[in-house]
């Protein structure tokens, strides 16, 4: 749902309509320089810029925020990846006082704002939501989580108690359940394939890896593929957290991801800086000995 005009911060939409006392002021003058011109043709002609004036106001398309970094909060930063794709870095300090980055996307595409992933814990999410409150023309349609762990469904419960409907595989769901978590709504379509049209986004769940739930998210028209924790970064030394993993399947998942997106252009991991194809070769080979 779009927010009234006056929420909108690009392009020049709006601004149009306090053009409209400039145009009235200007056929004024022109009919008093003209004294032969009609009235009913002055109104006539008012009324036709005036329309045009409100088409292009109202046809404004919200492009979103024009930042390339910036930084949210301490614990939160967010880079433009390409025109309408956002990556949301968060940082999480463990009890040892370690930092460690996790990362998510915020997508706008025709009109439809969607988040892959909360913010890690609930501070930054509500951090992620306030920040996309002030920067774009409308609030978020959807969420999706990619697997039941914290650097990824961890600030659930703010999105639902903001009214904002979360999606996730059937197996984040269920685990999510058992571990009384606030859950997110099943994408119920999984149950007949394991891969999903959503918004304008294929979610894809390839089998067990990091999680037995990870699944990978696909932009169609950037060819970008947010792989979560499921892409491991070589940045990002060694297999990271396999509490939860099958790390014989971890490599053959990674494969099925190679080959439903041969095409594909960028790659982000679940932590550590975006990269290409090549972060899914790093992941099979960590594996490969599984
Ligand atoms: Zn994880």
């Amino acid at each position: 749902m779009r927010r009234p005009c006056s929420r909108l911060r690009t392009g020049t939409g709006c601004r149009a309509l306090s053009g409209y006392a400039e145009v009235q002021s200007q056929i004024v003058a022109i009919t008093k320089a003209h004294k032969n011109v009609s009235a009913r043709t002055v109104v006539s002609l008012l009324v036709v810029i005036v329309t045009a004036l409100l088409l292009v106001s109202c046809s404004h398309v919200d492009n979103g925020p024009q930042v390339k970094r910036h930084s949210v909060s301490e614990n939160l930063e967010i880079t433009a990846i390409r025109p309408g794709v956002w990556l949301h870095t968060s940082w999480h300090t463990f009890a040892s006082g370690a930092r460690f980055p996790a990362n998510g996307l915020l997508i706008l595409d025709q009109g439809e704002l969607l988040l892959i992933d909360t913010a890690w814990g609930e501070q930054s999410t509500r951090d992620l939501l306030s920040w996309i409150d002030k920067e774009f023309s409308h609030p978020l349609d959807a969420a999706v989580v990619t697997h039941f762990h914290a650097d990824s469904a961890g600030g659930t419960a703010v999105l639902v108690d903001a009214g904002i409907p979360v999606f996730a595989h059937p197996r984040t769901v269920g685990i999510m359940r058992s571990r009384n978590m606030v859950v997110p709504a099943l994408i119920a379509e999984f149950t007949a394939s394991d891969a999903v049209s959503f918004r304008h986004t294929e979610l894809f769940y390839p089998g067990p890896g990091h999680s037995m739930d990870n699944m990978v998210v696909w932009l169609p028209m950037t060819r970008i593929l947010f792989g979560s924790c499921a892409v491991r970064s070589p940045e990002f030394s060694g297999k990271g957290n396999v509490a939860d993993a099958d790390e014989r399947h971890w490599p053959i998942a990674i494969r099925k991801v190679l080959q439903r997106y041969p095409d594909v252009n960028i790659v982000v991991p679940g932590h550590g800086p975006v990269g290409t194809k090549k972060l899914l070769q790093h992941t099979i080979d960590l594996f490969a000995d599984h």
